[in-house]
Parts: C-alpha cells; sequence; structure tokens
C-alpha cells in the first residue's frame, strides 16, 4: 500500500494514521514527525523549520522535498508507505511524482479526511499529547488519565492563532493538490466526523473499493 493521507489540522489525521500503517504494516513518513524531530536535535534544517512551525506557516517547499526524497530512498518502503503531511503544495506533488516515477513507483491511493472548520478550532486547541508514549488526548473529548495529566504538553502550533492560520495555509495551499489527485484517479474522499473507530472502517472501506 503506497498512500498519501491529507486532511486539515486537527481532522483526526494523527489518531488514524497510526492506526493505518499498524494495519497494513507499513512505514510512517510525516513530515510534521521530521521537523520535531530536527526541532528536538538542534540541527540546523530544525532551527530553521521551528521559525516556520511556530508561525503556523508552511516550511519553504525545497526543504521539505529534500527531506521526503531523502526518507523515500531509504529500504524500508519496499513494502509501502503512507505519507502524512506532505505533499501540502502542488509544487510538492509535482515533485514527488517527479520523484516516484524516476523510480517506477506508482500511488494507490490519496485519502482525503473531511472535518468542517467550524469543528476544528475547538478540536485542535484542547489537543494534548504525553510525551512518553505519544498518545494524543483531548482535553474535552478524550481527557487524559489523572496519573499522567500532569505531563500531558500541547504542541506549539496548537494555538487558536496559530490554528487558524494553519487551517487558511491548507484551504490555500493544500486543498489545491486534491484536483490534481482527483485528476490521476486517485482521490478517497472520507468524512472524519465520527468516532475514531467509526473513521477507521470508513476509511479501509474507501481503500478497498
Ligand atoms: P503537521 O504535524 O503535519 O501539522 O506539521 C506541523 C508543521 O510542520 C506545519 O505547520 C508546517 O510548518 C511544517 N510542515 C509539515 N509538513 C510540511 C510540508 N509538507 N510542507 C511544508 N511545511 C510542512
Amino acid at each position: 500500500m503506497r498512500m498519501i493521507f491529507i486532511g486539515p489540522p486537527g481532522a483526526g489525521k494523527g489518531t488514524q494514521a497510526a492506526r493505518l500503517v499498524a494495519r497494513y504494516q507499513i512505514p510512517h513518513i510525516s513530515t510534521g514527525d521530521m521537523f520535531r524531530a530536527a526541532v528536538k536535535a538542534g540541527t540546523p534544517m530544525g532551527q530553521e523549520a521551528d521559525r516556520y512551525m511556530k508561525a503556523g506557516q508552511l516550511v519553504p517547499d525545497e526543504v521539505v522535498i529534500g527531506l521526503v526524497r531523502e526518507r523515500l530512498g531509504m529500504d524500508d518502503v519496499g513494502v509501502g508507505f503512507m505519507l502524512d503531511g506532505f505533499p501540502r503544495t502542488v509544487p510538492q506533488a509535482e515533485a514527488l511524482e517527479v520523484a516516484l516515477e524516476a523510480d517506477g513507483i506508482t500511488l494507490d491511493a490519496v485519502v482525503v479526511l473531511e472535518v468542517d472548520d467550524s469543528l476544528i478550532v475547538n478540536r485542535i486547541t484542547g489537543r494534548r499529547s504525553d510525551p512518553e508514549t505519544g498518545e494524543i488526548y483531548h482535553l474535552e473529548f478524550k481527557p487524559p488519565p489523572a496519573d499522567i495529566a500532569h505531563r500531558v504538553v500541547q504542541r506549539k502550533d496548537d494555538t487558536e492563532e496559530a490554528c487558524r492560520k494553519r487551517l487558511a495555509s491548507y484551504h490555500a495551499q493544500t486543498a489545491p493538490i486534491i484536483p490534481f489527485y482527483a485528476s490521476r484517479g486517485l482521490v478517497k474522499a472520507v468524512d472524519g466526523v465520527g468516532t475514531p473507530d467509526e473513521v477507521t472502517e470508513r476509511i479501509a472501506a474507501a481503500l478497498q473499493g
């Protein structure tokens, strides 16, 4: 399974991505996670990316394209992969197409998780994660258990201001890649509103169809 997973910030993509890579046994290539790891490690690329991420802006295309090309050159992607958070712009989608074609690789599906903007700000600003397990919680919908509540953290870009910027950037820059992939017959649109289990089953059904 070689798939791209697209959706607005706060659509539940992180939760669903973790389930799907376990189900299909494929590496999870999340550019957001790769940038956060680079920021934590304090690499020069991480320091550059951090400035954009904190502001809720996209990291420049050439930085992210280089990062993904390097990752797709690794051996473990032979079994397939899930790209999560990439491509985010049409130039990124075009660069990916060129890179995959050069390696004789075709994509199986582009899953688009759909959630209305009106639901997203609340989902994002209440989001917290446990740095020890990576588990994602929500202060209202899935409160962290009392024994770990003291250690949950909020992503720097999960503030309301950064969230609104990320949503605007999704509509302006990322949504245009949907027609790009639709014209190649790859898009599977899935309703992201429902329980996590319901959404997982919808995605699995879309991938089979
Ligand atoms: P995410 O965890 O996917 O929401 O990504 C967090 C942040 O990392 C984004 O708001 C961007 O600043 C940056 N980022 C991640 N993926 C990309 C990408 N494909 N292109 C540009 N910036 C990205």
